[in-house]
């Protein structure tokens, strides 16, 4: 047991290169990687005849070689090797590329489960590099892992079984009581691991990830159930001194809209109780969440308690500092701006004013406000994650002198049913309502071949003072490096070809902050007409002037990430438009993308989306802190959602903290999940 838990270095067959390239998938132990779980499985149990398969898709065939061809050397360094194969009903050739070693092995006359490309006309199929298997010993549902350059899925899948073979059968790892096994029907955790890993049947698998998506989920609710009551047993002092608003209301350059109202509601009736407020306030893009957390900083205040707001970036931060100055004025309140870049004079300028009460109202980077700033008598702590919704940021909410109020404010839209669960530790409220007099963002999909008169249509924004967004990105974090690779030989296209007249900027996920953040301050500043980026373009970045954003492949994002990214334009009084690119045939990814040509509600998007992908990536590759069983169930088993929440229930209800010795294991596992996603919050 102690095994797992050292350096995946001490596991054989894995060396420091390997080790390291474990490290940036999150991978430190033999354990971290038996949490590492396959992506999809290669099903070799139901093969096809080669001419069943549809051209250009992968299929298994079961087939015995006939005969071996020479090997073709076309030119240095490039050797074709093909072996003509039957499979009982035709002939096809299996070609390899500078693979000497995998035609060499296979045997004419043996049978072998092959898995790759299918090319060639109906009369003479080729299979292209399959993978191989000999049919007597083969593995006939082979996991696939999550890609990493240099970590390939069968380096993993050897190093797995090594990891595996540490669990013992009575593994004093097991998070889950014998009661909750049987009461569940959940198989042990050592069976679920293996059955994940090296499934022997579909039926072994599906036990293993229903007790895996089951572990997830309530550990997950454990944990934010845990954290709820803990706030819970505080009793601070209620604000009661002042609780009139009229002036704040009348300073504002807009009526409120009716949800900003009831949400302000919601936040002045937790802050006059004597409990401290865990409270999200979800709205959508553009809801104006911004005045909301402003109220609150104005009504703390007038009641003698200091607030503080805190961004994700630099230039977040300086956004929110402004609004709150123009909406505080008017009520005679001055906030005050600490950030990483400010001179250290500046800073501790700022800081003595916060020490000493002469400040109400802070705003800064999470970084910074939250290392070594003194407060005099700090009670409210505002947080704006943006579209981040992650356990780790709940949980790492700063705690300075005492237990202050806490308010998140979170962008993505997530259905109600999710809402519950993840959220299981804060009061929710909505922001459902768009102020008035927005223009909708007119939004269209489109082919390739439609790219030039889109370039077009942007030209003529640009020259009449707009600005543009250009997304190009793959979504798979494995390929970061070609994504940035793309990102940077997309803006020379562009630079080279149909925007050679325009000041185009870029910005990628491998930049350094101050970087991005001084690419983003000239894209605010309009000393870029384009930016090219991907995924990264920070959320929540208000540039009003920017009108038009145009998403190449954009099947491939989840369509709660397309409207993260379309939020970032329809920002100003002026048109907006989004153009979505992509080429893919699929029906359904079609489908997917008219949703958004139809809807700007962000959650009738989420709620549509899951409606019709059903368990899958619902979250996108957001960083979110929810581990990959608890999606998949989140998104397609509520049963079994249900029936977590029955038994976290009724296990905190024998057991609030979790001290009881059966229940060590559990109590372990829940702060190891919070604790991989951020800070102890739990501790
Ligand atoms: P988000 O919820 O995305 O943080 P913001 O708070 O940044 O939204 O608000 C978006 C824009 O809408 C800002 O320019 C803000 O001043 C404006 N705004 C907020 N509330 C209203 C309202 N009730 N009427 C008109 N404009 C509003
Ligand atoms: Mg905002």
């Amino acid at each position: 047991m102690n095994e797992l838990f050292q350096s995946i270095e001490t596991l054989p067959g894995v060396g420091a290169a390997r080790a390291a390239k474990y490290k940036k998938l999150g991978i430190a132990t033999p354990f971290d990687l038996l949490y590492h779980f396959p992506r999809t499985y290669i099903d070799y149990s139901s093969p096809i005849y080669i001419s069943d398969a549809e051209p250009m898709t992968q299929a298994v065939v079961r087939c015995t070689v006939t005969k071996k061809m020479h090997p073709q050397y076309i030119r240095k360094g490039f050797t074709i090797y093909k072996l003509i194969a039957t499979d009982g009903i035709s002939d096809f050739t299996i070609v390899f590329y500078n693979n000497p070693y995998t035609h060499q092995a296979m045997q004419i006359d043996r049978e072998y489960y092959v898995y790759g490309k299918v090319t060639g006309g109906m009369l003479h199929r080729e299979m292209q590099s399959p993978q191989i298997q000999k049919v007597e010993q083969a593995v006939l549902l082979q996991p696939v892992y999550p890609q990493t350059t240099g970590l390939t899925s069968a380096m993993i899948r050897t190093n797995m079984q090594k990891a595996l073979s540490y669990l013992s059968c009575e593994s004093t790892m097991e998070t889950l009581t014998d009661a909750l096994q049987e009461q569940y029907d959940l198989c042990s955790l050592t069976d679920a691991l293996y059955g994940v890993h090296m499934p022997n049947s579909t039926e072994q698998l599906a036990a293993a990830r229903r007790r895996l998506a089951f572990e997830e989920l309530l550990l997950f609710q454990l944990g934010t159930r845990m954290l709820r009551t803990r706030a819970k047993v505080h009793n601070i002092e209620p604000m009661s001194k002042d609780t009139d608003l009229q002036a704040y209301y009348q300073g504002l350059p807009f009526a409120l809209t009716g949800a900003q109202q009831a949400a302000i509601d919601d936040i002045l009736r937790d802050l006059c109780s004597n409990q401290p407020m865990n409270r999200l306030l979800q709205g959508d893009v553009g809801s104006g969440k911004t005045a909301v957390a402003a109220a609150a900083c104005a009504f703390a205040a007038k009641n003698g308690v200091q607030s503080v707001l805190m961004a994700p970036t630099e230039i977040l931060a300086q956004q929110h500092y402004h609004t709150l100055c123009n909406f505080l004025a008017p009520i005679g309140l001055t906030p005050v701006l600490l950030t990483g870049s400010m001179r250290a004079k500046e800073k501790r300028e700022v800081k003595s004013k916060i020490a000493n009460g002469e400040t109400m109202v802070a705003v800064g980077t999470h970084a910074v406000i939250q290392k070594d700033t003194q407060f005099q008598n700090l009670g409210l702590v505002i947080t704006d994650e943006q579209h981040r919704f992650g356990v780790a940021q709940r949980a790492a909410l700063a705690e300075k002198g005492g237990v202050p109020h806490k308010l998140v404010m979170s962008a993505t839209p997530i259905p109600r049913t999710l809402a519950l669960i993840i959220y299981g530790d804060l009061d929710v409220t909505v922001l459902n309502e768009m102020p008035k007099g927005r223009l909708p963002i007119e939004t269209f999909a489109v082919t390739g071949g439609y790219r030039e008169r889109a370039y077009g249509f942007i030209r003529q924004h640009l020259d009449a003072g707009e600005q543009a967004y250009l997304v190009c990105a793959m979504i798979e974090e494995s390929e970061q490096m070609e994504n940035i690779q793309a990102a940077e030989s997309y803006a020379e296209t562009l630079r080279n070809g149909a925007f050679a007249a325009y000041r185009i900027g870029l910005l990628h996920g491998k930049m350094k902050s101050a970087e991005k953040e001084r690419v983003m301050a000239d894209m605010k500043a309009h000393n870029l007409d384009i930016l090219v980026c991907t995924t990264v373009v920070e959320v929540g970045v208000d540039v009003p002037n920017a009108t038009i954003i145009l998403i190449e492949n954009a099947d491939r994002f989840g369509l709660a990430q397309l409207h993260q990214l379309r939020g970032r334009v329809g920002r100003g009084t002026q048109q907006s438009y989004c153009i979505l690119v992509t080429d893919s045939k699929n029906e359904e990814s079609r489908e997917r993308l008219k949703i958004m040509s139809r809807t700007t509600n962000g959650f009738t998007i989420a709620e549509e989306d899951l409606k019709l992908r059903g368990p899958g990536d619902f979250f996108g590759n957001a960083q979110h802190g929810i581990p990959p069983m608890m999606q998949t169930a989140l998104t397609g088993d509520m049963p079994l959602v249900a029936q977590t929440q029955n038994a976290a229930a009724q296990i905190l209800a024998a057991d609030p903290f979790l001290t009881k010795p059966e229940h060590n294991s559990m109590k372990l596992a829940v702060y190891r999940l919070f604790a991989k996603n951020g800070e102890n919050g739990l501790n």
